[in-house]
């Protein structure tokens, strides 16, 4: 038997219990939550702000999830050091929790830059948590004025699930444009416009240099009045505990293939973690919930002793703000093949014949293929790569590749 710790209760953990038993089914698995909330699927948080989801349906796995995993959860409790010489971890209620192998499953948190008078704003929020939407929701009136501060997924999301429910919304951001780390100028612009349809005004390249409690004075000069504010700037891994110990961190918990850090015994899986990206083989942060599943399942099935490997990290989004959908992944390297309409824009990054990286915006496709393309290194020669471009079909694949990996579909 093995004492089997996780730190964190986020889509990693879930993931990671799952590894467990699908190597072990006896061993007791204790997981410390510092959210007082059984694993829900975060991306829904703006969806829950909508109205078009509730709590029950929120939840990532089952009411019964726990139990059947023989799991004892540690509700509002957090780890507050590892102990490595002895293998413990240290609770914020005082216990020490022995373990002979540990995850990291401790996500990230938001990044709150030092802006001048930010401790004059009263309702002022972080919009990572169901905690953050629950105290949104109680923060709002049909009369608030809201600024966003971030134009990234987070606060474009904070912002659709706020559309309809206050006065004024308005977003903000140093860079030139929305959705920056995942979008070009062209795409990102196509987005901007389609939510500035809806009502959401723009402050691009600009941003605030101080705050009193109900404005924001930006670098511009302009000055924007808000009721509440959301500050949805970054975020940063959740590295403290382990790099405390001295392991190996740079932007995220550095791991191999196996969900191994450089200290033995311990795992870290999801947003907290850097893995390779093997788009561009370079190890990065990919903060996006199939990763922390896959990679939780992989650390959670290593430390129960099995051989898991991921090598399939990349970075991928699929994002809809009133009915214009994006779906990236990849990276944006190499040739680019580009079909464009007025309402749609695809483009497909391809070097050394593979393809690296894909945006589509108002696209109805079946883009899993083309994600697939770039996790597998599938040789663009292999395949009808013209009529691919065109649309992601399975006819562009030989019979025999088609029968292998659709079971035949066309
Ligand atoms: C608004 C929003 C929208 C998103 N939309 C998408 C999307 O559309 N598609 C997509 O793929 N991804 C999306 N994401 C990202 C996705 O939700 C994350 O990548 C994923 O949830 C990461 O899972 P995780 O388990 O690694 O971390 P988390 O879900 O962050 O879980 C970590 C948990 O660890 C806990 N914890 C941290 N430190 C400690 C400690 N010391 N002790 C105890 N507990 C601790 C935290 O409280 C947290 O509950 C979105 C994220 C947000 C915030």
């Amino acid at each position: 038997m093995k004492n089997y710790v996780i730190i964190g209760n986020g889509i990693a953990a879930a993931g990671c219990i799952e590894g467990i038993r699908s190597v072990d089914k006896e061993s007791p698995i204790t997981v410390v939550s510092e959210e007082k909330h059984e694993v829900y699927c975060r991306p829904l948080i703006s969806y829950y702000l909508e109205g078009k989801t509730d709590l029950d349906r929120m939840r990532y796995r089952g009411a019964d999830f726990y139990e059947k995993n023989g799991c004892s959860v540690l509700y509002g409790v957090k780890a507050e050091h590892i102990l490595a010489d002895t293998k413990e971890v240290a609770l914020s209620d005082g216990r020490k929790l022995p373990y002979d192998a540990l995850t990291l499953a401790a996500g990230s948190s938001p990044f709150v830059p030092p802006f001048a008078g930010l401790e004059l704003v009263k309702s002022r929020h972080s919009f990572m948590t169901l905690d953050d939407a629950l105290g949104l929701e109680q923060a709002i009136t049909p009369d608030s004025r809201v600024l966003i501060v971030g134009a990234g997924l987070i606060g474009l999301k904070c912002a659709e699930g706020l559309h309809g429910r206050v006065a004024e919304i308005t977003v903000c951001d140093l860079a030139d444009r929305v959705l920056s780390s995942i979008l070009d100028e062209e795409c990102a612009y196509r987005m901007q416009k389609c939510l500035e349809e809806q009502g959401i005004r723009f402050f691009l390249g600009d941003s605030a240099s101080r705050f009193d409690e109900h404005h924001a004075f930006m670098r511009s000069g302009a000055i924007v009045g808000f009721d509440v504010l959301v500050l949805a700037v970054g975020v940063r891994a959740n590295t403290g505990l382990f790099r405390e110990i001295g392991g190996n961190v740079n932007r995220g918990i550095l791991v191999d293939e196996r969900m191994q850090t450089s200290v033995p015994g311990i795992f870290a899986a999801g947003d907290c973690a850097e893995g390779l990206d093997i788009s561009c083989g370079t190890k990065r942060v990919l903060a996006i919930l199939p990763n922390a599943y896959m990679q939780g399942h992989a650390a959670g099935a290593n430390m129960a002793g099995g051989n898991e490997i991921f090598d399939k990290g990349i970075p991928m989004n699929s994002i809809g703000f009133f009915g214009l959908h994006a779906m990236t992944a990849g990276s944006y390297d190499g040739e680019v093949y580009e079909e464009k309409t007025e309402k749609s824009l695809k483009r497909l990054f391809t070097k050394d014949d593979r393809l690296l990286g894909f945006i589509l915006i108002g696209c109805e496709e079946r883009a899993g293929i083309y994600t697939s393309l770039i996790r597998e290194k599938t040789p663009l020669s292999s395949l009808n790569f013209d009529l691919l471009k065109k649309g992601a079909t399975t006819l562009a694949f030989s019979p025999e590749t088609r029968r292998k990996k659709f079971g035949g579909a066309v």
